[in-house]
């Protein structure tokens, strides 16, 4: 087949453009072909780009040449066509194009480029087979869905990067190249040629380098960048992803908030939703975990109730129930009415999910349906749970309890293991992980999951106040909760608790939560030697270690260090959320797998022996 040349012929349209109200003009479109019908005399294409699909028409009569290379054009050719604009025949309108009430007659076609037969076709909705779409992923990525995620994406990070600038941010970039960065993972090393033995590390977050750049005074600075952290991954991580972060100088952690929630709206803007003015709802950790069992709950959801003092002495111990641990109920709302033997199923399911999960079975459920029996000796407290759930679920707007929610009240049994006396957060933690698997299961039947399009499907809050340490039974050490710039509460700074009582220390440290998802966190940053030295100490850091590591952070410090505090976001998960996406892959233009792999440029490789050698490396191989 000969090709055209495309010469100095210009596109007049976008394939997505062309409405009733063109009729009658000569167009221009170029695209690739997404389908073709051959009805003999009559071939129609439908003619893709970034923008949509037009019908084009090629009419043997009008002209032999086009119609022949409309012959000879199959899906992906790359093609350009001049015709006329027409409004199609009485029932021949297509209402789910935008371009359907129209088509072009075409006199003119140019065959750019021909494509080999692609082992999944663009035109279709869902690829099953993820592998075949990443190692083809430039065909992947024409799909409309794809191409409708990136351009959420650009608006999105332009919405943010506008936002920040009005603001007053200054966009500043950081090195890639640099040295092991305090976020905790592995870092992913590069050799130094020059430097025989020695490693530059990508870094994992630009937090060392946004703190100078206060130190330096630029007062607030901002970037979308890169960060690169070498984890086993999970389900939904990359080794590479990208934060919109930031850094402020003299804040309070409300000045921080306010920034996040003014570019957040900026981005929801952006892709079409309308996120209310008031502020986020703030919570500190403490009653996060009280409330939700969780440090990053999930509102869309009425929260756990405290039911403990509903429980007598007496009660508890006819009812084989711890005497003091505490006693948390919730509710699913619309789970649906359940027979007797639905409900003893769905209990005895549910001390299996707790067996499994967490390897307890001093964990139980109690039979509300036995309870509530009107012969039942605790009918009496069956009504006051049902009161009191009932008014937290009231106040929180979901409205009153119905008759098909499910309520579940969780006790802890009398063979409960001393250890839960000591660990406050052991019982929530559990119950908050049973009213989330519940909510999963029951998400069709209550539909408080369901995306509306509307503000109402998002749920923001800020959770405050986080531990400061956390202790680490095996080491028998205190860990950072946070990297370990994270500045202690003044209070307990100046209670002396930082140097007393390390369990009692608060972090100002802050998390933004949506629906359940950590979108981002941040603090307000030591900016004093003595309180960073003594961090580095507490975490088992002698001062040459320290020193190793940040000693040139530890000297910036000296040198006039103002407050400063700032915060890191996903910007791939805000996309994701935002384009109703299923996976992180799916706005991440080229993105690993689970194992870490670019299947289309397929790395890592090996390389050859002669960088090694430039390198001074060697690989040893294990057995
Ligand atoms: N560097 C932190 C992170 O990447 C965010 C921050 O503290 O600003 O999670």
């Amino acid at each position: 087949m000969t090709l055209d040349f495309l010469g100095s012929l210009e596109r007049s349209h976008r394939c997505g453009e062309l409405r009733a109200s063109d009729a009658g003009a000569t167009v221009t479109l170029m695209g690739w072909v997404n389908g073709r019908r051959d009805h003999g005399g009559l071939i129609f294409l439908d003619l893709r780009d970034r923008t949509g699909i037009t019908q084009v028409v090629f009419d043997q009569s009008v002209s032999a040449e086009a119609h022949a290379k409309a012959e000879a054009a199959r899906p992906e050719y790359v093609v350009a066509v001049t015709g006329t604009v027409r409004v199609r025949g009485e029932g021949l309108t297509n209402p789910r194009m935008p371009t359907g009430e129209i088509e072009v007659a075409i006199h003119e076609m140019l065959l750019l480029n021909d494509a080999k037969t692609p082992p999944f076709s663009p035109a279709e909705d869902a690829i099953a087979n993820e592998e075949v779409r990443l190692k083809y992923r430039y065909l992947d990525l024409r799909r409309e869905e794809m191409q409708k995620n990136f351009a959420i994406r650009s608006k999105v990070a332009m919405a943010i990067r506008n936002y920040l600038v009005e603001q007053g941010f200054l966009e500043i970039e950081t090195p890639f190249m640099t040295r092991s960065t305090p976020e905790g993972a592995r870092d992913y090393l590069v050799p130094s040629r020059v430097h025989t033995g020695s490693f530059y590390a990508l870094p994992q977050s630009p937090q060392i380098f946004k703190q100078i750049l206060m130190i330096s005074g630029f007062d607030r600075y901002f970037q979308v960048a890169r960060c690169f952290r070498d984890e086993d991954l999970r389900a939904d991580r990359q080794p590479e992803f990208t934060q919109i972060d930031l850094e402020m100088t003299f804040p309070r952690q409300e000045t921080v908030f306010k920034v996040v929630e003014g570019f957040l709206r900026a981005a929801f803007a952006a892709a079409g939703v309308e996120l209310p003015a008031e502020s986020f709802v703030q919570m500190t950790y403490d009653q996060a975990i009280q409330k939700y069992g969780i440090d990053k709950p999930d509102m869309r959801l009425p929260a756990m109730v405290d039911l403990s003092d509903l429980f007598s002495t007496e009660v508890r111990s006819s009812l084989r129930i711890d005497s003091s641990l505490p006693i948390y109920g919730f509710v699913i709302p619309k789970a649906g009415q359940l027979s007797t033997t639905q409900y003893k199923q769905l209990i005895k399911d549910n001390r299996v999910f707790l067996a499994e999960q967490f390897k307890v079975t001093s964990l139980d459920i109690l039979d509300m349906q036995r309870l509530s029996k009107p012969d039942s000796p605790f009918v009496g407290l069956a009504t006051d749970i049902q009161i009191r759930v009932d008014e937290a679920k009231d106040s929180e707007g979901f409205g009153d309890l119905a008759g098909d929610d499910l309520l579940i009240v969780i006790t802890p049994m009398l063979d409960a293991p001393a250890a839960w006396n000591y660990d406050k957060q052991w019982i929530p933690k559990r119950v908050g992980a049973l009213r989330l698997e519940l909510a999963k299961k029951f998400a069709d039947r209550h539909g408080l999951f369901a995306q509306t399009g509307t503000a109402k499907d998002f749920r923001f809050l800020w959770v405050t106040d986080f531990p400061m340490y956390e202790w680490n039974e095996e080491t028998k050490q205190w860990d950072a909760a946070h990297h370990p710039f994270t500045s202690p509460h003044e209070e307990d700074i100046k209670s002396g608790a930082l140097w007393n009582d390390k369990g009692a220390v608060r972090a100002l440290a802050y998390d933004v939560v949506l629906n359940g998802t950590e979108l981002g966190s941040g603090s307000i940053r030591i900016h004093r030697k003595d309180v960073q030295s003594e961090i580095f100490r507490t975490l088992g850091m002698t001062d040459e270690e320290a020193h190793q590591r940040f000693g040139f952070f530890l000297d910036a410090l000296e040198y006039g260090t103002p407050p400063h505090g700032g915060i890191a976001l996903g910007l791939d998960r805000i996309v994701m959320i935002l384009a109703g996406a299923s996976s992180l892959r799916e706005v991440i233009a080229f993105p690993k797998t689970a194992k870490a792999i670019d299947l289309m440029v397929d790395a890592p490789t090996p390389v050859s022996e002669l960088q090694l050698r430039e390198l001074n490396l060697r690989i040893a191989h294990r057995n």
